[in-house]
């Protein structure tokens, strides 16, 4: 990200109308959230993928991003974000910052946002990524992510960026009554986005639509 100019990270007006397009595409493709709607509309995605994929940024897909891992397809970063049900009162916690570009999203609809990242470099990046563009109420952290976080704990809500066979318990854990877990579980090419729901008798468990997820490799993951 460092060799992008200040015209870039402004938005010029081609990566504006570029993300405007985006905006239409998710609504039509069923995102209603107007925060998060808004949210996505202002964030500059371009700033979140390597320079040379930058043209791409704005098209409905995920990108690589470097260490084998990608940025999350625009729909499944609003969709995800959707099913968290966050407000600027909730406590969340994040999964897999890969880009950060998931983390920006979701510091600029909730309270405050705790993300953690497996890969140091990315974790890095994520931090200064989303630092760049002045979210403070986000920190980004590196180490398994299926154990939790336990010193911020309990979460209103817990977004997982990344395919687990099952639901880590710690997670479930670590969720606050009435909270929300949004997870892709499932095997590690096809996914269903799985939203848990703690009460205050167990937890409700709702299947959401197909996904394909990098892998969640963990304590509580996959081993490798
Ligand atoms: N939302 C991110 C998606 C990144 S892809 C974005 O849009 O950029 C998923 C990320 O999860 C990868 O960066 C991968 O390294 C990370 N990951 C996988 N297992 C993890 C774990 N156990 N703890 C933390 N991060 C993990």
């Amino acid at each position: 990200m460092t060799n992008h100019s200040a015209e870039q990270a402004s938005g010029s007006g081609l990566y504006q109308s570029q993300r405007a397009r985006m905006i239409d595409l998710l609504r039509t493709r069923g995102i209603r959230d107007a925060q998060v709607l808004k949210a996505m509309s202002e964030i500059p995605r371009h700033l979140f993928v390597p320079e040379a994929l930058a043209s791409k940024a704005y098209g409905d897909h995920a990108l690589p991003i470097g260490d084998m891992q990608t940025i999350s397809q625009p729909y499944m970063v609003a969709r995800m974000t959707e099913l968290a049900q966050v407000d600027k009162d909730s406590t969340v916690l994040e999964i897999g910052a890969g880009s950060g570009y998931q983390t920006a999203v979701l510091s600029a609809v909730a309270g405050r946002v705790f993300s953690i990242e497996r890969i140091s470099d990315l974790a890095r990046s994520a931090q200064k990524n989303i630092r760049q563009l002045g979210c403070y109420n986000a920190t980004v952290k590196w180490f398994d992510g299926t154990i939790g976080w336990s010193d911020h704990a309990p979460y209103d809500a817990i977004l997982v960026a990344a395919g687990s066979p099952e639901v880590p318990e710690p997670l479930v854990t670590q969720l606050a009554v009435g909270g929300r877990l949004v997870i892709p579980i499932g095997d590690a090419e096809h996914q269903t986005l799985v939203r848990i729901i703690k009460t205050e008798r167990g937890v409700v468990r709702e299947n959401h639509e197909a996904c394909v997820f990098v892998k969640l490799i963990g304590r509580y993951g996959w081993p490798s």
